[in-house]
């Protein structure tokens, strides 16, 4: 091949697994950091210079067009295991959600009523020329890029990872999440704590926490429960990139007093 730096990183072959893992890595930032704690929930805001690089990301890599998530997120929250909930194990069965959790995604980023009453995102140049306009636009030039790093055989795979990752963690989410672990919380849904610490999925695997106070933009409950994506709020906060707008506060104990019964 005699495109210059053609394949740079086919070598050595675990090159291309820590590709994936750093992008993935960045692209779950996007989607707890941004999509879910801020856009959808406004527990946190950024730096304008942070939302933009996760904003981009999140199209680069998801083709996730930020309105219609939060809008199918609002949705679940407000009917979250009941009649109307666009994706719940309850309704439809957890191997459905777990396995074709998009499918289900999709069926209600169509519903135009759904989008009306629960979609908000950004509406600036960028978004309305760009991220909602060409959705696809990113991965696809993500998948040339990846080609041209890794060469036919390791891009295509490589990209592939990529594109079936934000799936895979939304189907555990939002599957095992309702069905699956432990409670510290009596929420009237069926939302769970997949397990105190996640590594891969930056917090979200505290989803009961999550359900007990969506707002927040801390989903930690105990001093045992690790939260990434927390921390990661904590480091920009500190540095001036980050603006808390609420995280709770009060012990599990203190904060279900009265709530739930
Ligand atoms: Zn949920
Ligand atoms: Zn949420």
């Amino acid at each position: 091949m005699s495109v210059p730096g053609y394949g740079v990183l086919a070598d050595p072959w675990w090159l291309a697994i820590v590709f994936v893992l750093v992008m993935g890595h960045i692209t779950n930032l996007g989607n707890t950091l941004y999509l879910h704690r801020c856009a959808t929930h406004g527990g946190v805001e950024f730096h304008p210079v942070v939302e933009h690089f996760l904003r981009f990301w999140i199209w680069a890599t998801t083709g996730i067009v930020t309105k219609e998530w939060v809008a199918v997120h609002r949705k679940h929250h407000a009917y979250a295991d009941r009649e109307g909930d666009p994706h719940s194990p309850e309704e439809e069965g957890l191997w459905a959600i777990l396995l074709a959790g998009v499918f289900f995604y999709q069926r209600a980023t169509r519903d135009e009523e759904l989008m009306e009453k629960y979609g908000k995102g950004p509406d600036d140049w960028i978004e309305r020329n760009v991220y909602s306009k060409h959705s696809s636009l990113g991965i696809l030039l993500v998948l040339l890029l990846d080609i041209y790093l890794f060469g036919a055989g390791i891009g295509l795979a490589v990209w592939s990872t990529m594109a079936i990752w934000m799936p895979i963690m939304g189907n555990i989410i939002n599957g095992a999440g309702h069905a699956l672990g432990y409670r510290n919380f009596e929420t009237r849904d069926h939302s769970s704590n997949l397990y105190p610490w996640g590594i891969w999925i930056l917090g979200e695997e505290l989803h009961n926490n999550h359900h007990a106070d969506p707002k927040s933009a801390k989903f930690k409950a105990h001093w045992w429960e690790f939260d990434i994506g927390w921390y990661y709020i904590k480091l920009l906060d500190a540095v001036g990139l980050a603006n808390v707008v609420y995280a709770r506060s009060e012990s599990p104990e203190e904060f279900a007093a009265g709530r739930y019964d």
